[in-house]
């Protein structure tokens, strides 16, 4: 892509820490059994996509929380070293959200999330809605209180701040937060549970796994950017890198965007891991030069 992303992008939303265990065979209740491994990787949808935000070249500053606890510090510095501000994410007491996932040998997994910190985003302070009110774009998505998200969007639509919403994990949204929707970014999940709503939402665009992506313009409109070819690594954290990377770009237009997002999407997907696996704005022109 020519353009270059500069857009000034508030993240609200999530960070977690994903404590992943591997091992043959998962327990059953009341049994214990040896795993094979053990890794901690930085995550949660709000930072993923910061993250990937960053990488494409925007200005991002993150709006959130993490605890007090030693996973709390690691993950500030894994904000800030990617790039993004962490001037405004709080520290509060107890612990970071969490995420304890086992995946046995076949690929299946038990997961449980615990939202720590991110719960506890149950207002927005003076500055945080300052942030929200200068920035070319507000991105949220629904792993914190969804009266914060919900207020957030009201401040930035008022603000005349871009609102981008990408609606994950699906649950039913306030009628008052859809309105304030500027731009839906959803999977294919997600284009199915929120079919009703996403028919007043002016801009949508619809990520197809493999197949690329759709974007639907406000006059009815749609452009398709297929998929591109890739050697499938792990596609973990592939919608993620697309969110951010989308709206990273936002301002080149719909176009370019959504294309600089796909091409960040596949090259996520060559990739293990998730917030591990996001490219930077050099790896996405680099493969965009290659068409
Ligand atoms: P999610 O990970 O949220 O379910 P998708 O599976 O739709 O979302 O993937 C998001 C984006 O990542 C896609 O639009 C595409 O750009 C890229 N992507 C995902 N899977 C592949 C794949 N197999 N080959 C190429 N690109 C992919």
């Amino acid at each position: 892509m020519n353009s270059r992303p500069e857009q000034t992008v508030v993240v609200l939303g999530s960070v977690n820490m994903d404590l992943v265990t591997t091992t043959d065979r998962r327990p059953e209740p009341g049994e214990t059994v040896l795993g094979s491994g053990f890794a901690t990787v930085p995550g949660g949808k709000g930072a993923n996509q910061a993250i990937a935000a960053a990488r494409s070249g925007a200005t991002v500053r993150f709006l959130g929380a993490v605890g007090d606890d030693a996973f709390g510090a690691t993950l500030r510095s894994t904000l800030t070293e990617s790039g993004v501000d962490t001037g405004l994410l709080r520290t509060v007491d107890g612990p970071s959200g969490v995420a304890t996932i086992v995946v046995d040998a076949t690929g299946e997994n038990n997961i449980i999330v615990v939202a720590g910190a991110n719960g506890r985003v149950t207002d927005l302070t003076g500055d945080e809605l300052a942030a929200i009110a200068t920035a070319d774009i507000l991105l949220c998505q629904l792993e914190i209180p969804l009266d914060t998200v919900s207020a957030a969007a009201r401040h930035a639509r008022a603000s005349g701040t871009v609102v981008a919403l990408n609606p994950s994990p699906v649950q039913p949204l306030p009628a008052e937060l859809w309105a304030d929707v500027d731009l839906a970014i959803v999977n294919s999940l997600e284009a199915e549970r929120y079919a009703a709503e996403l028919r007043d939402v002016p801009q949508v665009v619809r990520t197809l796994g493999g197949a690329g992506a759709v974007y639907h313009a406000p006059d009815g409109t749609e452009l398709a950017v297929p998929g591109r070819r890739v050697d499938v690594v792990d596609t973990t954290g592939a919608g993620d890198a697309f969110t951010g990377a989308l709206v990273a770009a936002w301002a080149a237009g719909p176009h370019t965007a959504v294309n600089w997002a796909n091409t960040a999407g596949a090259v996520a997907t060559t990739r293990l891991g998730a917030s591990s696996s996001i490219p930077d704005r050099t790896t996405i022109e680099r493969a965009l030069a290659r068409d």
